[in-house]
């Protein structure tokens, strides 16, 4: 684990500074990236990914205790530091790009490093980073969605992100992610992190926040694409009756012939709005919507 001067002499070393558009706010109170770490309780037959490997201070930790770490430095002069850093772990891969081909994918080296390593290790598949803000949801979306998914996050991300990730029907957090992870999953909050606890200090505060994946949850999704498209065609407009959302209907919910069925058979009142509906209720509706389909 790197100090706040470790990091600094080695940013200065490398003739660097943070960058604030890329969200390089550095975890460097040690006992929180500890909790955060044994919170994920690694275990040596998991394989862990860190998005934001940063000077690699944290992914040292995650490489003693996981069977393999794929990491992720989009910038990359950090990247040059992070592989001088980490030359001595073999269970390393770090791979200086971004994370996403675009907002609805992971890159594809990046899924086809997860998938070996599943193969490879047999045990499951982790995020524990300190995310960087502008990727962090789409990163945690993609990672429940798949082609891979993930059997746990563990996180640091700003405190909006964290709101949405907890936020319960009705309030004004509760959103995509919100529905994502709470019909697949278990979110707890852990821990308020204020500006002091990362260096430089951020303009807004953070959160600590865990998901488990329960796997009998995610399986009574039928397809999770027509789950994605349902929550966006509602959410997209969240504030608008159900009944007047489905005019925007696209992709596969073209297909669907009879919207007042599906509502009713859903046990879903039409002139409710997306805001208010229960992840059950979503999920409910996608599986009549993907009956339909077939
Ligand atoms: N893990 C480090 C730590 O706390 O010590 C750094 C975390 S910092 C909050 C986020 C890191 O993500 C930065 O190093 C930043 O350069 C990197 N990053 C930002 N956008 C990225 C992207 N799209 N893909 C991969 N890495 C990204």
């Amino acid at each position: 684990m790197q100090t706040k001067q470790d990091i600094e002499k080695l940013l200065a070393g490398a003739g660097t500074m943070p960058n604030r558009r890329l969200g390089q706010n550095f975890l460097i109170d040690l006992n929180l990236m500890r909790l955060l770490v044994e919170t994920a309780h690694i275990q040596p037959q998991d394989a862990v990914i860190e998005i934001g490997t940063g000077t690699g201070s944290f992914t040292e930790e995650l490489a003693q205790r996981a069977g393999q770490v794929i990491t992720v430095e989009y910038d990359t002069a950090l990247a040059g530091i992070a592989r001088v850093q980490l030359a001595r772990f073999s269970n390393v891969q770090l791979f200086n790009m971004d994370v996403l081909e675009n907002k609805n994918a992971i890159q594809r080296e990046i899924l086809e490093a997860m998938r070996q390593a599943q193969d490879d290790h047999g045990g499951r598949l982790l995020l524990v980073a300190n995310l960087p803000y502008n990727v962090g949801s789409a990163v945690m979306a993609n990672l429940i969605l798949g082609p891979v998914t993930a059997d746990g996050m563990y996180v640091t991300v700003q405190k909006e992100v964290a709101e949405r990730m907890t936020a319960r029907p009705g309030h004004a957090e509760y959103g995509t992610l919100s529905i994502l992870m709470q019909a697949t999953g278990t979110v707890r909050p852990l821990r308020k992190l204020p500006p002091s606890v990362f260096w430089p200090r951020p303009q807004v505060d953070s959160a600590m926040v865990s998901y488990e994946r329960d796997e009998s949850m995610a399986a009574q999704i039928h397809s999770m694409q027509i789950f994605k498209q349902i929550i966006n065609l509602f959410m997209n407009h969240r504030r608008k009756m159900l009944k007047a959302c489905v005019k925007f209907a696209q992709d596969d919910l073209v297909c669907v012939r009879h919207w007042p069925d599906v509502f009713e058979e859903a046990c879903v009142d039409p002139h409710s709005r997306p805001e208010e509906l229960t992840p059950r209720q979503y999920i409910n509706i996608a599986n009549l919507c993907f009956e339909q389909k077939r």
